[in-house]
């Protein structure tokens, strides 16, 4: 399993996500960042989005 916290990415926010696969814990990361994050995700350019992606990708952990 891998799994995704959004306090590994900083945030003040208990959602945690867990998938077979990386691929599966980012699309339930982004799916709750859409929703939940969204005035955040907004916010920001291509270029943070695409950064912010890989910072996403890097903070996904083995469980
Ligand atoms: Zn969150």
């Amino acid at each position: 399993m891998e799994k995704f916290a959004c306090k590994n990415l900083g945030l003040d926010c208990d959602f945690e996500a867990t998938g077979a696969t990386k691929e599966e814990a980012i699309k339930k990361a982004m799916e709750h960042g859409n929703v939940v994050h969204a005035d955040m995700m907004k916010g920001m350019s291509e270029e943070q989005m695409a950064e912010f992606g890989q910072k996403l990708e890097a903070s996904i952990q083995p469980a």
